[in-house]
């Protein structure tokens, strides 16, 4: 695992000694981290590599999940469809499974922190204990919330309203709430499996075990298979680029354990590759950090092709690997992907193809376009600056009393 001080020739020294002069403050206290799934996805991405260094800085963390069974997760993903807008049928009968689930993790989960950080709205009605034992609440909201399915979001608000604070990842993703909001980014640690640099014989080694030739540009997409990551639409796209680019197309995803529709999904997705020889499909078991790092690092061109989206790590970590990406204008992608300056944005399935020809036919202008996007996640999307802003929201809810007298 890698130490802070590995972090100075990427960020600076003076970034990190930041670092240790905020954690300073926060001596003693114990941060919670609670989601639902320990893999899978980008929260429990980021929690691996966050908590390791909050606890190198000195600042005490530990991370929870709630357990849940299938009916449980099949209810809160019908929420995540709908937070995000999609169209979801949501009747009485999801509400009552919810909260079944709730009632369970409730009775169950261990409050040790002196500040409970609680992601997205599986765990939320944790909060439900602040009467009881009292302590800073934060409510951390991954999705985008801007268009939500206003029943589920108002069923959410009972909640939401307890909660000291809430974060997101971007102003454009929330919504007016009576609490404190703060705006935080999401970040990549570029010093993991998934991101450090790797040696051309590791690359050509996972693209053997795939059985991936390199005969042609590769096309990659990683994502959990999930409609919203629009896996089939991506195959569709491929199909227009191959009239006049041959290339292959790797898709590689994996499931949570949270995500009880992912299997199906897996299945349209092979249905629709037709057992075509230039698609490969790949589940890929959790973990498989390495894998996904020499997948992208091989790629001509990433595509993040999906309806919806959160932030979008896996378009982070295909601009801090240079790589050219074409990505939906969804979510958080248009604060990673400045349309032909660091990647090109797409909003249709003749767009992406369109686009991704565009890369395939200009490798000079693709290569441009990478090296813009590394800059810009240096700048504004890795590890050490969640760090600080996550110090700053910690610090600022521990002297919200001196804010007050002030
Ligand atoms: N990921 C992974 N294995 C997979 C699919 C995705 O490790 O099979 C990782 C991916 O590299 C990224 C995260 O999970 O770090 C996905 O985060 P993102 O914000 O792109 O999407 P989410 O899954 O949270 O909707």
């Amino acid at each position: 695992m890698p130490s802070l001080s590995d972090y100075g020739p990427i960020v600076g020294t003076q970034t990190l000694e930041e670092l240790r002069l905020l954690a300073g403050q926060l001596q003693g206290k114990m941060i919670q981290h609670v989601n639902s799934t320990a893999v899978g996805g980008g929260v429990a991405e980021i929690l691996h590599r966050l908590i390791p260094l909050f606890k190198e800085i000195g600042v005490e963390s530990c991370w929870e999940v709630i357990k849940g069974g299938e009916r449980f997760f099949w209810a809160t993903k019908k929420f995540h469809n709908a937070l995000h807008g999609s169209p979801e049928e949501i009747t009485p009968e999801v509400f009552d499974v919810y909260l079944q689930g709730a009632g369970e993790y409730l009775k169950e989960m261990p409050l040790k922190g002196d500040i409970l950080f609680i992601h997205d709205p599986q765990p939320i009605v944790l909060v439900e204990k602040k009467k009881e034992t009292g302590r800073k609440w934060i409510w951390r909201c991954h999705i985008d919330v801007s268009n939500p399915h206003p029943e589920v979001w108002n069923f959410l608000r009972r909640y939401i309203d307890q909660y000291d604070a809430s974060v997101f990842s971007s102003p454009a993703f929330s919504q007016p709430l009576p609490i404190r909001q703060f705006m935080v980014a999401p970040s990549i640690d570029p010093l993991s499996e998934k991101n450090r640099e790797i040696p051309e014989e590791t690359i050509t080694e996972v693209l053997r075990k795939y059985e991936i030739p390199r005969d042609l540009p590769i096309v990659t997409q990683i994502s959990r298979f999930d409609r919203l990551k629009d896996p089939v639409g991506v195959i569709k796209a491929f199909r227009m680029v191959q009239k006049t680019s041959r290339c292959r197309l790797v898709l590689g995803g994996g499931t949570a354990t949270d995500d009880p529709e992912s299997n199906q999904v897996l299945e349209e997705v092979r249905q629709e590759a037709d057992k075509d020889p230039l698609i490969h499909v790949l589940l890929i078991p959790s973990g498989s950090d390495l894998e996904i790092n020499a997948l992208q690092r091989a790629s001509a061109v990433v595509l993040q092709k999906s309806l919806k989206e959160g932030f979008g790590l896996t378009v982070t970590e295909a601009l801090w690997k240079a790589k050219p990406v074409v990505a939906s204008a969804a979510g958080g992608i248009p604060l990673q992907v400045a349309h032909k300056y660091s990647g090109l944005l797409c909003h249709s399935i003749e767009g992406a193809a369109y686009a991704l020809k565009q890369l395939l036919h200009n490798p000079g202008y693709a290569k441009r376009l990478g090296e813009n996007g590394r800059e810009h996640v240096r700048q504004n999307f890795l590890l050490t600056r969640h760090l600080r802003e996550y110090l700053l929201l910690f610090l600022s809810l521990e002297h919200t009393e001196d804010l007050i007298r002030l």
